[in-house]
């Protein structure tokens, strides 16, 4: 009786722990949901429209990113699960393998790539200049000498601008903080994403303010997996470029920029 029941013991001690290493999924990259189907797990800053981003009422994540990211899990088989997650603490999120991978109007750079492994670029972008309709002094990057500029925090647009001579940098949560900044008087200037700003002026229509037509930089987007995750990596390279051949990642694209075509 007593051996019957140390039998037992050890049966549940071992069906446990293999339930727990399935549980953990033999393929890293993502966990099993409900439906039977893998669930991709992705972290996005939702704070950068047309990308990423969320209107009242609405409870679905919207842009660009969103709708890609969902084409690219579809094509994997892959349920897709977006969690919002500020910038600054999306690379962290990832080395944590609280997500598995992140898609954010994330610019692909040598200093990221330390950290992570990024897919082939999928938009490509640039940094522009935002100043208040009266501003006289400002018409380009170099004017930005001395200046009080705000950026979104851990972006490219920090990087670049700390190194301009005398600039005091302010560095806030959200692209939609820097603008407030703007507007408020607190900043001569915001440096942020094109498309963004673009989006910003143009389809919100917000007044008061201009994005001025000088370019800083090309910057590419990239998805970004953990650092030596090949195997997600080549599936998510492998969907994209299904994407681009069969004209769905153009439908996307045309969705939120029109016509305009890659600059
Ligand atoms: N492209 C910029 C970067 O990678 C900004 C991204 C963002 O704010 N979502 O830093």
């Amino acid at each position: 009786m007593f051996q019957w029941k140390k039998l037992l013991a050890v049966g549940a001690l071992a069906l446990a722990t293999a339930v727990g290493f399935a549980g953990c999924g033999g393929d890293n990259a993502a966990s099993s949901s409900s439906s039977g189907a893998k669930t991709l797990k992705v972290g996005a800053s939702v704070d950068f429209a047309p990308f990423e981003f969320q209107d009242e009422g609405q409870s679905e994540y919207q842009g660009f990113d969103m709708d890609l990211i969902r084409a690219i899990g579809k094509e994997m088989g892959y349920d897709v699960e977006i969690q919002n997650i500020g910038f600054d603490g999306l690379i962290p999120a990832l080395q944590a393998k609280n997500v598995d991978v992140l898609i954010t109007g994330m610019t692909i750079n040598d200093e990221r790539k330390q950290t992570v492994d990024f897919s082939d670029p999928y938009y490509q972008s640039g940094l522009t200049i935002v100043v208040r309709e009266n501003e006289q002094n400002i018409k380009s990057f170099k004017d930005l000498e001395g200046k009080k500029i705000a950026v979104q925090i851990g972006t490219t647009s920090a990087k670049e601008t700390k190194v301009i001579p005398g600039a005091e940098v302010k560095e806030l949560n959200t692209p939609a903080d820097c603008f407030m900044e703007l507007k408020a008087g607190g900043v001569d200037a915001v440096v942020n994403d094109r498309p963004v700003n673009d989006y910003y002026i143009h389809t919100n229509q917000q007044t008061g303010v201009k994005v001025l037509p000088d370019r800083l930089t090309s910057e590419d987007y990239g998805i970004a997996v953990a650092k030596g995750n090949t195997e997600l990596l080549t599936k998510i390279n492998d969907a994209l470029k299904k994407l681009k051949d069969n004209g769905e990642y153009d439908k996307i694209f045309a969705k939120w920029f029109g016509e305009q075509k890659q600059q």
